[in-house]
């Protein structure tokens, strides 16, 4: 069996997390193909993919139902025909992220948190990512822009935590992050770095010793906020994964975004949340869904969304239920909605 018909396979074999993004399926005939789904998909997903094209990592691949089209995993990473519908409330910056850049790689929207675009690479495309249209910089985001980013924290007092986002800082090699660390606890106001990140979820084995030695060694409070929607994504590799955070001692919070066909019913949300636990992971957001063209049939009501959230208050402890909210443009802060 080839490692492109056999994702199990592949994912005992490849260890380094490099060539986990190398070898990460662009192409949706490929898909299908290791997946074994119908050949229709394969059109739609063709022609719904031109702006912003399939990319799903093997080891994320391998944690999806063989056969299954309507795979919570997959729904996430397969492009449909639905995609190309317009949909007039759905905008290429539904949060408004042009309005809060202090620099083209520094965003600053909420009191004393300013958020660094590290980089536009991601560990998978997201249908639904609300920075599908960003106009990712390649130039300010790469580590040669970083020190602007670092002179403008460093002049303003108010900060006290820098995000470190993008795309994933992750695909950034240890080397890259520990001199980025180095520079940013070197600013006397910074008290807290946060990390946010799909890549433990996606490829495990991108939780290596150099990465959690530059988040362990730095003088600032690390947090590390991991992306994940559906338990599938939970398997015993990530869970492993980030038994590596925290035996460090680094705290580690999970966001995700209700989904319509993905994570919308309550089994779902609550097997999510008790799964998270057993990964030491707290769940911090529930984040209803940024209106962003192109991701329109992933849109949950917001009654259903407070629905859910009430039944999950009836099955789960109190700290197992995320804040329920939305990002309102010029906002001073996430809306709670509940
Ligand atoms: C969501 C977000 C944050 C973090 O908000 P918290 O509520 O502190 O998690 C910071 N900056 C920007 C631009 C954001 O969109
Ligand atoms: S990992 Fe995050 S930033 Fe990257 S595509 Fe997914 S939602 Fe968007």
């Amino acid at each position: 069996m080839s490692v492109l018909t056999s994702p199990q396979s592949s994912l005992r074999t490849r260890c380094d997390w490099r060539a986990a993004l190398k070898s990460a399926i662009r192409n949706p005939a490929e898909l299908c193909r290791i997946l074994g789904l119908p050949a229709d998909l394969v059109d739609a997903a063709v022609r719904a993919d031109r702006d912003f094209p399939l990319f799903a990592p093997l080891p994320y691949i391998a944690r999806m139902e063989p056969g299954n089209p309507r795979d919570p995993l997959l729904r996430q990473v397969l492009p449909l025909e639905d995609e190309l519908r317009d949909s007039p409330r759905f905008i290429a910056d539904p949060v408004g992220e042009a309005a809060a850049k202090r620099l083209p790689n520094l965003l600053q929207k909420y009191q004393g948190r300013a958020l660094m675009i590290t980089t536009g690479a991601c560990a998978v495309h997201c249908r639904y990512c609300f920075r599908r249209h960003y106009p990712f910089d390649e130039g300010a985001n790469s580590p040669l822009g970083w020190e602007s980013a670092i002179r403008e924290i460093a002049n303003d007092h108010s900060i006290g935590e820098v995000i470190l986002s993008g795309g994933d800082p992750l695909t950034r090699v240890d080397a890259q992050l520990a001199d980025l660390a180095s520079a940013l606890e070197q600013i006397p106001h910074l008290r807290r770095l946060r990390v946010h990140t799909r890549m433990p979820i996606m490829i495990p084995q991108r939780v290596t010793r150099e990465l959690i030695a530059w988040l362990r060694e730095t003088r600032l409070l690390t947090i590390v906020v991991v992306h994940a929607n559906h338990p599938n994504e939970l398997d015993g590799s990530v869970q492993k994964a980030l038994a590596g955070f925290v035996e460090a001692g680094i705290q580690l919070l999970n966001q995700t975004v209700l989904l319509r066909g993905v994570n919308d019913d309550l089994q779902s949300l609550v097997r999510l949340s008790s799964r998270l636990l057993e990964c030491r992971v707290m769940p911090y957001y529930l984040h209803q869904l940024d209106q962003v063209a192109g991701a329109a049939h992933f849109e949950v009501p917001l009654e259903k969304g407070l629905r859910l959230i009430d039944q999950m208050r009836t099955q789960l402890p109190g700290y197992a239920v995320p804040r329920y909210v939305r990002e309102d443009p010029g906002a001073a802060s996430k809306t709670v909605l509940a």
